[in-house]
């Protein structure tokens, strides 16, 4: 039997990873249009230490991302944050990140006081006074925030957190997709700040007596999962093959792929998708029409990351700083990764450096990514240096890294336009498709889904 997996991203090299523990015998065959393996995973010597470029932080709630790094045999890499304390800057300055939201949805109007003018703060306790919630299907998350809760909770506390997940806004995204938890409880719960609270308070139940930490990364860097991954699997990665076309056959599939210049055909039993929804769209046109459409519906965000490091010196910064829109800034989050991860705070081979890295671009933001790559980082650097008041700002090390078509948007309508891909792939035997375009970005989440999809498949 030969499963070939087209992607070799997070998904797809845990998909080839999953597939070699259950059936040692078959074939696996991966196809990577690009250069490399990883896909949004990708790593860099920072002034020593490596350093991720794309992921760098796996939320320990969803499991599946830590049990696989268990089950690759490097559980000694597991690394929990120094800190999590992040702030938020907004026009007036910097304030700490309030305890106890939901992806920025406040819980009660107590403690945003700082972050939301007294205005704000006025607008978000009167939600008591408002008519009970109902919800008639999915709505945009910064619809029913700003007609319930106010615009500053929106500009100044969500769109900050949601955007430093999806790079996308509060006022195209999903709020049954990038806020399960709460869409679920607004049914009952008659208001957001009601819902806000059931949602954390399910949380915290569901984590039971887990006060491990709520993210961890791995010491050589996500960016090194991917070739673990392969070395685990064995699978036959082809790199710079992209599939072009998919067929079924008599028995199975059979997939057109490679160049332009040596287009060749590859024969498979079972074919699971992880590309990105365009190209997924694509390349299933002809074997599911039915899924072209809604996958043809999941737009993508450009960003691009800059890492730096600059001559030890103090910052008081924490974590990180996220920097919603309204400031007018260029970058949009900062993470103080010699502050963030003990592995590179300095250490042996850290050499006390100041490492941060700093993300630029939102869905639809486009233009602030056209220029030169010393022009960009330059402005980062400066932004950078700026925002944590460096005594130091000039860098002894900088890379940017453009990560072209990054994220996936969840609109509105995303989890009916899951669903319909599903239920139109799913019929198809042998075939199916995971990865980020539809159960959640996150790693873990990717990981999780490349479970389900062998699960299918098997
Ligand atoms: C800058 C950035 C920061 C992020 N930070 C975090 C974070 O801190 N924590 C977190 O949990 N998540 C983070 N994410 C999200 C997460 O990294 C990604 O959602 C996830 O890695 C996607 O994995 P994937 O395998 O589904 O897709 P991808 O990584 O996109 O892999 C798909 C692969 O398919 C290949 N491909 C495309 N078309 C073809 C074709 N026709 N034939 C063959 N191959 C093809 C691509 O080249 C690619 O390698 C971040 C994402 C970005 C961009």
């Amino acid at each position: 039997m030969r499963l070939v997996v087209v992607g070799a991203g997070i998904t797809g090299l845990t998909a080839a990873f999953q597939w070699r523990r259950a059936r040692p015998d078959d074939e696996v065959v991966v196809l990577e249009a690009a250069a490399r393996i990883g896909g949004k995973l990708d790593r860099v010597r920072l002034a020593g230490p490596w350093y991720d470029t794309g992921a760098e932080a796996m939320l320990a709630r969803v499991p599946e991302a830590v049990q696989l790094v268990e089950a690759l045999g490097l559980a000694d890499q597991l690394v929990a944050p120094a800190t999590t304390r992040a702030a938020i800057v907004l026009p007036d300055g910097r304030h700490p990140l309030p305890a106890g939201t939901v992806l920025g949805v406040p819980t009660s109007a107590d403690g945003l006081a700082g972050v939301l003018t007294p205005a704000g703060v006025a607008r978000v306790r009167a939600e008591a006074a408002l008519p009970p919630l109902r919800l008639d299907g999915d709505v945009a998350v910064g619809a029913l925030l700003r007609e319930r809760l106010g615009d500053e909770v929106v500009d100044r506390l969500v769109e900050p957190l949601l955007g430093g997940v999806y790079a996308g806004r509060p006022d195209d995204l999903s709020l049954a997709a990038t806020m399960p938890a709460l869409a679920a409880q607004l049914g009952s719960a008659g208001s957001v700040l009601a819902a806000a609270r059931a949602a954390r308070d399910a949380g915290v139940r569901s984590r039971g007596d887990a006060d491990g930490p709520v993210f961890v990364t791995v010491a050589q860097g996500i960016g090194s999962l991917p070739a673990a991954l392969v070395a685990a699997a064995g699978a036959d990665v082809r790199l710079r093959t992209p599939a072009h076309a998919l067929r079924r056959t008599g028995s199975g599939f059979e997939l057109s792929v490679g160049t332009a210049a040596a287009p060749q055909t590859l024969a498979a039993d079972v074919v699971l998708v992880t590309a990105p929804a365009p190209k997924a769209a694509r390349l299933l046109g002809d074997v599911v029409p039915g899924a072209v459409r809604p996958l043809a519906g999941i737009p993508y965000a450009s960003m691009a990351v800059v890492a730096m490091a600059f001559p030890a010196q103090p910052v008081a910064a924490g974590s990180g700083l996220l920097v919603p829109p309204v400031t007018g800034r260029l970058v949009k989050g900062v993470t103080v990764s010699s502050s963030k991860w003990p592995h590179l705070s300095g250490g042996p081979d850290g050499g006390g450096l100041l490492r941060v890295r700093a993300s630029v671009g939102r869905y639809g933001e486009e233009h602030q990514l056209q220029r030169p790559d010393a022009e960009l980082t330059g402005a980062v650097v400066a932004d950078v240096a700026d925002l944590l008041g460096l005594e130091l700002p000039e860098p002894v090390e900088t890379h940017l890294v453009r990560w072209g078509g990054g994220l996936p948007q969840y609109l509105v309508g995303h989890p009916q336009r899951v669903a319909a891909i599903h239920a139109a792939v799913g019929a198809v035997p042998g075939l199916a498709v995971a990865g980020a375009a539809y159960g959640g970005v996150g790693v873990p989440a990717c990981i999780r889904d490349a479970h389900r999809a062998v699960a299918a498949l098997l």
